[in-house]
């Protein structure tokens, strides 16, 4: 398929400089009415109109590369014809079934077993819970507890998993917990293998041996390391709002066997990494892992819908019915969406377009860093890109305004991307995977600019 078709044909055109006169009335509106609490339009003032492929309208006419894809959901683009044409048929016929079996969740459930990773191929049950990605942290979470009878979970440095309690809770961002603490109890995080800083002071893979995997080991294994024995070792594959941080080959493999060895429950939380966005359909197939139980949320509602799941072993399902229920758990039009976006994903094959373009992007963006003063870490998987901002290459200081301001010198240009990191200094790019080549280099392009603007200023 020639996904130029998906797209606005003309982008980026900026025919006013955002914020434009519509889009500031929309803002003043929003913060009139909704809580103070809203924050992407806070980073990014703008009101958007219409989304097509992996651009998106604002009120005013502008029309914007989207490098963010709402947050890594929008993996077949914004509004995708075909799965618009799935979603008009199943809204003609019904749209809430609680959880009877409707034949969108049929297609669903069926599809997913069959494309889970590993050995959960042909070989799994989902489940569902409430629509969003925390809800499925928490029924995963809670699947590992039925099943272990034990309380702590570890979780690991920089991870994101949500924010309703317990997601939160597991979660490692200081800011977003603080004033709510203590949540649920007994959560500990380990290092995550974020190689640019590594926590033991390594400079290569070559010679730490896995020393952050070993480290888990160490833990579990020291009767005095201050750890309750955990129902569930929880980890993103690729770390996602933590940097867009892919871990070095062997590490998820490693946590696998010690999990395995220590009879935890390994849950995978594939809820940005998952679905083709990394070149392969789940970001631990790279390490060819098998999670016992896999949540996933944001792509599998096809353009959008609020759709989560998790996927666990076929004998880790021991809980009897009404152990994790909500009423959001047979929404039909999600669900159609969901099936019919994996269907366009594998038909035109997103994995491995991701993982073309995301290589042809990595190159460029190596160059830009060589070039950059600021630039001192590039990285990423198929289409999770991060682009860490430093004030000073050798002492790798955290650079967030700099960041920040290569952020607005994007988006007044066209462009859209995010921020994240532990320091809040990666600049993250999670594009719809029908990104073209031609897309791609012209938002490239605006952020190379940017990025050179920005050194010029000196701000
Ligand atoms: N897990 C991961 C890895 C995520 O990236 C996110 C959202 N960024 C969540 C869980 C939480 O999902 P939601 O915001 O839909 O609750």
């Amino acid at each position: 398929m020639n996904f130029s078709d998906l797209h606005f044909p003309e982008a980026p055109k900026i025919v006013v400089t955002p914020p434009g006169p519509k889009s500031k009335e929309a803002l003043a509106m929003q913060s009139i009415y909704e809580s103070n609490v809203v924050s992407y339009s806070k980073a990014i003032p703008v009101a958007f109109e219409e989304g097509r492929g992996a651009t998106i309208m604002d009120m005013d006419g502008n029309v914007y590369i989207d490098f963010f894809g709402g947050a890594g959901v929008l993996n077949v683009g914004h509004c995708n014809p075909e799965v618009l044409k799935a979603v008009a048929e199943q809204e003609k016929k019904l749209i809430h079934a609680l959880d009877f079996p409707t034949r969108p969740k049929l297609d669903l459930i069926k599809k997913l077993v069959e494309i889970a990773p590993g050995e959960l191929k042909g070989n799994s049950k989902v489940f569902f819970g409430g629509p969003t990605g925390s809800d499925a942290v928490e029924a995963a979470v809670k699947l590992a507890k039925f099943n272990t009878g034990r309380k702590g979970i570890l979780a690991f440095e920089g991870a994101y998993h949500g924010m309703t309690s317990g997601a939160l809770t597991m979660s490692s961002g200081k800011k977003l917990k603080e004033s709510y603490l203590p949540l649920i109890p007994e959560i500990h995080f380990a290092p995550y293998a974020y190689c640019y800083r590594c926590p033991f002071g390594h400079d290569s893979v070559e010679e730490c041996g896995l020393r952050c995997a070993e480290y888990v080991r160490h833990i579990l294994e020291d009767p005095h390391s201050g750890i309750v024995d955990p129902a569930a070792i929880l980890i993103e594959a690729i770390q996602g709002e933590g940097g867009s941080i892919p871990p070095p080959d062997g590490y998820i493999k490693e946590l696998r066997e010690i999990a395995t060895e220590y009879a935890i429950p390994l849950i995978i939380d594939e809820i940005q990494a998952g679905l083709g966005r990394t070149g392969k359909m789940f970001a631990c197939e790279h390490s060819d892992t098998t999670p016992d139980i896999m949540t996933i949320s944001k792509a599998i509602g096809g353009i959008g819908y609020p759709l989560s799941a998790c996927i666990c072993r076929k004998d880790f399902d021991k809980w009897p019915p009404g152990a994790h229920i909500g009423t959001f758990r047979g929404q039909c039009v999600a669900m159609a969406a969901g099936f019919a976006a994996l269907n366009f994903m594998e038909r035109n094959k997103l994995p491995d377009h991701a993982t073309e373009l995301g290589r042809h992007m990595l190159t460029r963006l190596q160059k830009t860093k060589e070039e950059s003063k600021y630039i001192g870490d590039v990285r990423g998987r198929g289409l999770m890109i991060g682009v860490e901002f430093v004030m000073d290459k050798n002492t790798k200081k955290p650079a967030e305004d700099i960041a920040r301001d290569v952020r607005k010198r994007c988006y007044v240009k066209g462009l859209i991307v995010e921020l994240g990191g532990h320091y809040s200094n990666v600049v993250r790019f999670l594009p719809p995977l029908v990104l073209t080549e031609d897309l791609a280099d012209k938002g490239l392009d605006i952020f190379t600019n940017a990025v050179r603007e920005n050194e010029k200023s000196g701000s």
